[in-house]
């Protein structure tokens, strides 16, 4: 196997240091002119806060978009293009989740060898070939095949998903069912199940399946309804009448921090039911593994839905967990739209946007309300300022005013 992250190589592998200065040098102008955003960066230095003529005043999150282990992923994906110029190179699936980001790393002719927009195939590929892991990481079968055919790896896996991949490694050699939860069909939560290895693992996404979860610790059922309920989101070989017995929970690293600690209270709870509160160490473990950037976010939404605000905007690819649960968040408080770009916000009548409960695009009439109107908004970890720019100055054109009426003189 060869290796091209931060340098990190195996001794075996000839070195090649993507992070070159005269290669980072190149990306960052290159990262910066894609997705930088001046205006961002100015309503920023006044507050998080630009309002015009009264008649608009949007507010951003004090914390929002590309988070440091999506910035690492995109510079490394621009630095490899940059050290191998002529040389295919393919992804697995998506570098984030973000549709606009991931056509430019199409337009560089990085291909994908996995996911929706699967241009390539494993087979195709040859001894020497790059292959990007993304942040999210890869499943362990995925990569054995890549390094049985010898290719040579760029991985961008951000280090806290790597920190959950420890915690369940250490389940498993403890003989500790991971219960995991998180989306059984996102890429992060496949690689961290895949590294259970002859461990076993469990998947839950919601309270209710929790709820079924501790249920079945409590009282027992039966075991082909389980296995039934959960198809897809389990090991090999578990059996819920033996492998719940001892158990860890893990999270995928963009859950709702709130929903995350119910599931394990309720694991908790139901273990202690079961083996009583003075056995409970010997069966029930548990490491808040959502990641920083991910909470920060979360937090900074927080107080942004303290403030009076008439609606909330959320951008980011739909795909993306932690931008999904940032429009929960609001749409638990406010009329909240979730877009992936300012082309949704249709006219100031009509709206497309992604619809959380039936997973789909949906249009909204009347959604931007007359007179004064405060507007909330944030972004995912995966979304790019430029797009941010672009729905601020959508918004302003709906409104009819001009952003820079909104801009202080005093920020440069
Ligand atoms: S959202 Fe968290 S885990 Fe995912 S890439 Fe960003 S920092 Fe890493």
């Amino acid at each position: 196997m060869r290796d091209i992250a931060p340098g990190a190589l195996k001794p075996s592998a000839p070195k090649i240091n993507l992070r070159r200065p005269d290669v980072m040098e190149a990306v960052q102008a290159q990262v910066l002119s894609h997705y930088q955003s001046g205006l961002v960066d100015r309503i920023r230095a006044q507050g998080q806060l630009a309002s015009a003529d009264g008649l608009l005043t949007i507010k951003l999150a004090k914390e929002f978009g590309f988070c440091y282990g999506v910035e690492r992923a995109i510079d490394l994906a621009y630095a490899a293009r940059k050290v191998f110029p002529n040389q295919p190179i393919y992804i697995l699936g998506e570098i984030i989740h973000n549709p606009e980001v991931n056509d430019q790393i199409r337009a560089m002719g990085i291909k994908s060898i996995s996911g929706k927009e699967k241009n390539a195939d494993v087979e195709d590929l040859k001894e020497g070939d790059v292959v990007i892991i993304p942040a999210f990481g890869t499943e362990v079968a995925t990569r054995a095949r890549l390094e049985q055919k010898g290719c040579v790896f760029v991985d961008t896996t951000c280090g806290d998903v790597m920190s959950v991949w420890k915690r369940v490694r250490q389940y498993s050699r403890d003989q500790v069912t991971s219960i995991i939860h998180g989306k059984a069909w996102h890429e992060e939560t496949k690689a961290t199940s895949s590294q259970t290895g002859s461990g076993h693992y469990l998947v839950v996404f919601t309270l209710a399946e929790t709820d079924y979860v501790c249920d079945y610790i409590l009282n027992g059922g039966s075991k082909e309804a389980f296995l039934e309920k959960f198809k897809g989101a389990f090991s090999n070989g578990f059996d819920p009448e033996v492998h719940l017995k001892t158990i860890g929970v893990a999270n995928q690293t963009t859950m709702l921090r709130g929903e995350t600690e119910e599931v394990q209270r309720r694991l908790k709870q139901a273990m202690i039911g079961k083996y009583g509160s003075e056995n409970v160490q010997q069966h029930f473990r548990f490491f808040d593994t959502i990641c920083g950037a991910t909470q920060d976010r979360q937090d900074a939404l927080e107080k942004l839905l303290a403030q009076p605000l008439d609606l909330l905007l959320v951008i980011g690819g739909y795909n993306s967990s932690n931008t999904s649960h940032l429009a929960e968040m609001g749409q638990a408080k406010l009329p909240t739209y979730f877009i992936k770009n300012a082309a949704k916000m249709v006219s100031d009548r009509q709206i497309v946007h992604y619809n959380l409960d039936k997973h789909q695009e949906v249009t909204s009439d009347q959604w931007l309300p007359q007179g004064k109107i405060s507007v909330g908004i944030t972004a995912g970890a995966s979304c790019p300022n430029n797009l941010i720019e672009d729905t601020i100055r959508r918004l302003f054109t709906l409104r009819g005013v001009e952003v820079s009426e909104a801009l202080s003189d005093q920020v440069v």
